[in-house]
């Protein structure tokens, strides 16, 4: 069976062909500047070179039609028609509290991915144009979504509720969600499969991206999570502040005269690593800065690794102990120098890291030193394979 999976954002477009029997991909790739001027498909089979087409995508569905049309090209295609292909998975970012699972979209579905857009103003209403444009060009082809946000539905009121007046969460939905839990899970469930065993296990789990997230995990299932009713809360990021006392968004919308949505923009986007380096939110830049000895750089990974330790600290105490830390996404992959240092803080836990095993990058690797109270990994995410796994899972099902 073959799964495209489909990452819908407002001007661009990835996408990823699965071949199910060997969970191999088969061709990926991405449409860029959609609606806009200078719009391009850059195309990547698996056998065979790149190829790129520079059409106009006024919409997502010329969009989609430009991909189909690149599957099936003679040049650089893999498939002889869209036939071959068994069910599209949509990654969509905000399922609220009404998704735990992923789920064959119909129109109840996709009303309540509408009715979620207020949670996630820029992504659910991209991810439900990419939805309706696959309606439209390969009408009878099951669709599947998968949240972002359902893998953290199995949290306790304690962890998403928030201490404000109470009209806000049955009124308003305000609540912490936490994002990252298509990563979260695949890794999570990967991790337990290393470890041996699911019950009685309490992991924590490190998202580290350019946006960066840490869950808590007891028995497999989310239990805590850093990211709240956005994806602003928790740790420093590559530009997002984290968690800040609230009244500064007041403070700087009254001294600044500007609305509190400017604030939360540049929140958002000018703040975290970007903001403090004073010069990139890129972590690669930060490292190479503070070899050539820049302070504001080493000020900056200082912040970033400690707000994670602080967190990792705080789950460990929330899952009453550790069994397991794991690292993924971009930094967490890529980073031996921030994993050393993070575990290190750690110490006082019985943590403890093979610096050896931990030259490593973008591989699953055990990095557990000899007497560490618990294991440590680095585990590579891979979203769009449990997009796929999902989505033929449902569609057999069904
Ligand atoms: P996103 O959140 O956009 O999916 P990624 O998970 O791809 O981000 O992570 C991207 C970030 O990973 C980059 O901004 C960079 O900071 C970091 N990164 C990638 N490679 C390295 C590396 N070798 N060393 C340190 N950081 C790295």
């Amino acid at each position: 069976m073959k799964i495209l999976v489909i990452n819908s954002g407002s001007s661009s477009l990835k996408y990823q062909l699965f071949d199910m029997e060997k969970e191999y991909v088969i061709a990926k790739g991405l449409c860029e500047r959609i609606g806009m001027e200078g719009s391009l498909l850059r195309h990547r089979p698996a056998d065979g070179k790149p190829v790129v087409y520079e059409e106009a995508m006024p919409n997502h569905v010329s969009a989609i039609k430009l991909m189909f049309r690149a599957l099936t090209a003679s040049e650089g295609g893999v498939i002889k028609n869209m036939d071959e292909i068994g069910a599209v998975g949509h990654r969509v970012l905000h399922g609220g509290d009404k998704f735990s699972a992923s789920i064959l979209i119909d129109e109840a579905v996709k009303d309540a991915i509408r009715e979620n857009i207020p949670l996630g103003p820029l992504h659910n209403p991209a991810n439900l144009m990419g939805i309706e444009a696959c309606e439209n060009v390969v009408p009878g082809v099951p669709q599947v979504a998968v949240f972002d946000t359902a893998f953290h539905q199995t949290m306790p009121e304690k962890a998403y509720i928030y201490a404000i007046p109470q009209k806000y969460y049955t009124k308003y939905k305000i609540r912490r969600y936490g994002f990252h839990g298509t990563s979260h899970r695949y890794v999570s469930a990967r991790t337990l499969q290393l470890l041996g065993r699911t019950e009685n296990t309490r992991i924590i789990t490190c998202h580290l991206g350019n946006g960066s997230s840490i869950a808590a995990i007891k028995d497999g299932k989310c239990i805590d999570t850093t990211m709240g009713l956005t994806p602003l809360e928790g740790l420093m990021m590559g530009t997002r502040s984290g968690s800040i006392d609230p009244a500064i968004v007041w403070y700087i919308s009254e001294i600044e005269n500007i609305s509190a949505a400017e604030v939360v923009s540049m929140l958002n986007k000018k703040s975290g690593a970007l903001a403090v380096s004073g010069f990139s939110s890129d972590f690669r830049d930060i490292e190479d800065a503070i070899e050539n000895g820049d302070e504001r750089a080493r000020l900056t990974l200082d912040m970033f690794e400690y707000s994670i330790v602080k967190y990792i600290g705080a789950y460990a105490a929330a899952l009453g102990g550790v069994d397991a830390i794991t690292f993924t996404a971009g930094v967490g992959e890529n980073s031996p120098l921030s994993r050393e240092s993070i575990i290190n803080q750690l110490s006082f836990l019985g943590l403890k890291i093979d610096p050896e095993k931990n030259k490593v990058r973008g591989r699953e690797t055990d990095l557990t030193a000899e007497g560490s109270s618990a294991k440590i990994y680095l585990v590579p995410t891979n979203e769009e394979l449990m997009i796929a796994r999902d989505t033929k899972n449902i569609v057999c099902a069904n």
